[in-house]
């Protein structure tokens, strides 16, 4: 589905502009903008807690890790008086504590409990379900085979679920071949919920073949909203000449947009914020992609169109592939502040 609009941003060129390299001046430019693109409803949360937090208990409110991986929305919620911190160690006593989207290892909830540290869990809750998937698993004495990337804070999350050795992590399908298991009967999968769908889906069918008994979800556990955003770039990519896709470096959802793009042929650029677009990557450029991972705020997006209404004549087009409208309830201790907000 498809709305074209003139840009009401549009400006004349040379109005002062952040881009580096030459002016294209009025040159037409199409900008299919991808629906959906930006928060998933795991985020929405996330940033809610950490908001509700302060409203409630007043700042500082601590954060282990960055709620969501955007510095934009990192550094709008630490002007509000919230304080990011790596490890529990650096949170002092007495403060409320909120532990991010992405999940945490088990023993840090209880470390929190034993200091008497006031936590609230942002943890999406379908990264939860996973979490809740893996403990099923061991308890039924299957060794777990975790599709995900290593290092990033979900995985390290999901494997502190269960005690060490009930986990293999594999990130390709050449691991998969490299897998040497006690006992192949009883083998399980699990995986990060912001992978590539198309190369979770090749190591998947690589497990599947390799230990016929593996037990697993129908589907992998990628979540919706990273499931709907690629697709959305797919969608778009075959009219285009370029794409952007607005995230963070570290935002595994929003690299993997790129990738996409790129396995479909189409030039792709990952951009934190409009400041870092340059005028030379439109040369020859009619038709310009655009997207934000699961952690980009909405105004970046804006923010993006603003600027390329001052260096050509854009027209928006949105190109939609799905409604979402799933919500997630917030946690019980802020039920108060959410009916009040
Ligand atoms: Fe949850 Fe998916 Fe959003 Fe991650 S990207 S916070 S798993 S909905």
């Amino acid at each position: 589905m498809t709305e074209t609009t003139p840009s009401p941003h549009s400006a004349p060129a040379h109005s002062g502009t952040p881009l580096s390299g030459s002016p294209h001046s009025a040159t037409p430019l199409l900008v299919k903008i991808a629906s959906p693109r930006g928060f998933c409803a795991g985020v929405d949360r996330a940033i809610e807690i950490v908001e509700l937090s302060l409203h409630k208990y007043g700042a500082p409110v601590y954060v282990r890790h960055e709620i969501v991986h955007n510095k934009f929305v990192v550094d709008s919620l630490k002007a509000k008086g919230a304080i990011f911190v790596e490890e529990l160690d650096e949170v002092p006593d007495g403060v409320p504590v909120v532990f991010s989207a992405h999940g945490v290892p088990k023993a840090v909830p209880h470390k929190a409990a034993e200091r008497g540290l006031n936590y609230l869990d942002a943890t999406c809750p379908l990264v939860s379900k996973v979490h809740r998937q893996a403990e099923r698993h061991v308890e039924a004495g299957r060794h777990i085979i975790f599709v995900g990337h290593r290092g990033h804070p979900e995985v390290i999350g999901t494997f502190g679920q269960v005690e060490p050795g009930h986990m293999t992590l594999v990130e390709t399908v050449a691991d998969v071949a490299a897998l040497q298991p006690e006992d192949e009967s009883k083998l399980a999968f699990l995986t990060q919920t912001t992978l590539s769908v198309d190369d979770t889906a090749e190591i998947v069918a690589a497990l599947r073949a390799r230990f016929p008994a593996l037990v697993g979800p129908k589907a992998e556990d990628i979540c919706y909203a990273t499931s709907n955003r690629q697709a959305a770039v797919k969608a778009m990519t075959a009219g285009c000449d370029l794409i952007l896709v607005i995230g963070a470096p570290n935002s595994s959802n929003s690299l993997r947009l790129v990738e996409v793009a790129e396995r479909e042929g189409t030039r792709s650029m990952l951009i934190q914020r409009a400041a870092e677009i340059e005028l030379r990557w439109f040369d020859g450029v009619r038709t310009l992609g655009l997207t934000a991972g699961a952690s980009a705020p909405e105004v970046l997006v804006r923010e993006v169109i603003d600027v390329l209404s001052r260096h050509f004549e854009v027209t928006e087009e949105k190109v939609k592939t799905v409604d979402e409208r799933i919500t997630f309830k917030l946690p019980r201790a802020l039920a108060a502040e959410a009916d009040a907000a």
